[in-house]
């Protein structure tokens, strides 16, 4: 299938043809017609799908009949309205939209909170036919009176699971109601939970709806590892692996803003650049994070799935989850930052006892067993091997690599539980050691030394 068969003006084929786009992805190929004939829909797409694609194009060719180069605001009234809920979203969202439409006579713009709402009210009150905005900064141009929303033919809630995570159903609701009630809907969400189904279900008429698969995350060119290591013990298995693997740069998810900060500033003390990111920081401190991290001042960029949702960073050479996420959805989402478009990259997890239900759920989800690995050199030192049950033991000499005696010493009465550092084993049978990399000798196979351990993590699909 081609763009052609769509119908879409020469203009729009033109600036799709120079993105070098051949065919148009599955969510494009389904959403295309029938936006274009004016129906709701309801997508469940993540980003990479290209799904901005999938309602930019068919907008810019309903709105095609309104091109015109007149001065006048009232010629230019908001005719699309597309809501995200960060501004990386939206300026990503707002960039696709010039890129497609860059050969009409079609006006966009792109307005988010935490800046200066002046520059904006000025672009705003000239007059938009599309207009990309998070919802709170929306708001705050309909009390300006800036913008006036009567006359949008056409409604996107795009990442609308993570903009009612974030809270914005009221916002969303008042925007709503400031909306003709005859007008086109699109919904994209990375889930359907049942709050989405409400909130659709009070929007949308007779969606289409429209589910691509989900891109494999597992994809041949990641490379997936996780890790089992007491809780105290991240920060030093992250600063050896940093140090060992070469990492120069690196996307490293916490769970918790609280999480994100110290860790990056516990990072920063010990000699790594480290950023954070996260929803307490204000945009220009995430502008300027982002910025230091792509220029390669910052090594580490710190950040939880929210922040970092619609962060430009698309091909990471290493993902690193410090703390499993407890929605195997996104750690589908925080490994599809890497291993793009043909790179290679390398998924890292870290699991603590307490953690490890995650670990499996992300298994089941994915269908792939993630390769347990074991760090060279690396050798806990707090008193926490939480995989014991009752026991607590105290290990010395991390990275110890130069004292085997000392290590051997302890090797009977204070060392960490092997099993611990050890790769993945199926059952009590002994497997190969994973893949070593190219500074990191793979450790020898040893005989699993807990039976269950296998059961506990087999009776997933094989790896297809
Ligand atoms: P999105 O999911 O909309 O964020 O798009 C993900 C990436 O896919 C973007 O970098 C787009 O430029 C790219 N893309 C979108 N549509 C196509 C296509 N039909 N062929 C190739 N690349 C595409």
């Amino acid at each position: 299938m081609s763009f052609d068969a769509f119908g879409l003006d020469p203009l729009i084929l033109k600036a799709v043809a120079e993105e070098g786009y051949t065919e148009p992805t599955p969510i494009q190929a389904q959403a295309i017609p029938v936006v274009l004939q004016g129906g709701d829909v309801m997508g469940a797409a993540q980003t990479g799908t290209g799904k901005t694609a999938g309602f930019t194009l068919p907008i810019l060719q309903l709105l095609a009949p309104h091109q015109n180069v007149s001065p006048s605001p009232a010629r230019h009234p908001v005719r699309a309205l597309i809501l995200l809920p960060t501004r990386e979203l939206a300026l990503q969202v707002a960039e696709s939209v010039a890129t497609y439409g860059r050969h009409m006579q079609i006006r966009s713009t792109c307005v988010f909170g935490g800046v200066d709402i002046g520059p904006q009210l000025k672009i705003v009150r000239a007059g938009v036919e599309i207009l990309i905005a998070t919802p709170g900064r929306l708001l705050d141009h309909v009390e300006h009176k800036s913008v006036n929303l009567g006359q949008v033919q056409i409604l996107v809630l795009d990442e609308a699971d993570r903009m009612l995570d974030m809270g914005f159903m009221p916002d969303i609701k008042r925007i709503i109601g400031l909306l003709p009630a005859q007008r086109q809907n699109l919904l994209f969400s990375a889930t359907f939970s049942d709050e989405i189904k409400r909130l659709a279900g009070g929007i949308l008429r007779n969606p289409k709806v429209i589910e691509v698969a989900r891109r494999n995350a597992t994809a041949d060119k990641v490379r997936q590892v996780a890790y089992a290591v007491a809780a105290d013990e991240k920060r030093a298995l992250l600063k050896h692996l940093v140090e060992t693997r070469d990492i120069r740069q690196a996307i490293v998810f916490c769970n918790t803003k609280l999480g994100t900060a110290r860790l990056a500033r516990h990072l920063e003390r010990e000699g790594l650049k480290a950023e954070a990111i996260h929803g307490d920081k204000s945009q220009l401190e995430r502008i300027a994070a982002l910025d230091k991290f792509k220029a390669g001042e910052a090594h580490l960029l710190v950040a939880t799935d929210v922040a970092a949702r619609g962060l430009d960073i698309q091909e990471m050479p290493c993902v690193i989850n410090y703390e499993l996420p407890h929605s195997p959805e996104d750690y589908v989402h925080r490994i599809g930052r890497t291993g793009r478009a043909g790179a290679e990259g390398d998924a890292i997890s870290f699991f603590s006892a307490d953690e490890e239900r995650y670990l499996i759920d992300i298994e089941k989800l994915i269908k792939v067993k993630i390769e347990r690995a074991a760090a060279r050199g690396f050798e806990p030192v707090a008193d926490e091997p939480h995989f014991h049950a009752g026991r607590r033991e105290r290990s010395r000499g991390r990275f110890d690599r130069e004292s085997p005696s000392r290590h051997t010493r302890n090797v009977k009465t204070e060392k960490v539980d092997p099993w611990f550092l050890k790769p993945y084993e199926e059952g009590t049978a002994p497997t190969s050691a994973p893949p070593a990399k190219a500074n990191e000798p793979a450790p020898p196979a040893t005989p699993a030394r807990k039976a269950g351990v296998g059961a506990l993590l087999g009776g997933l699909a094989k790896k297809p």
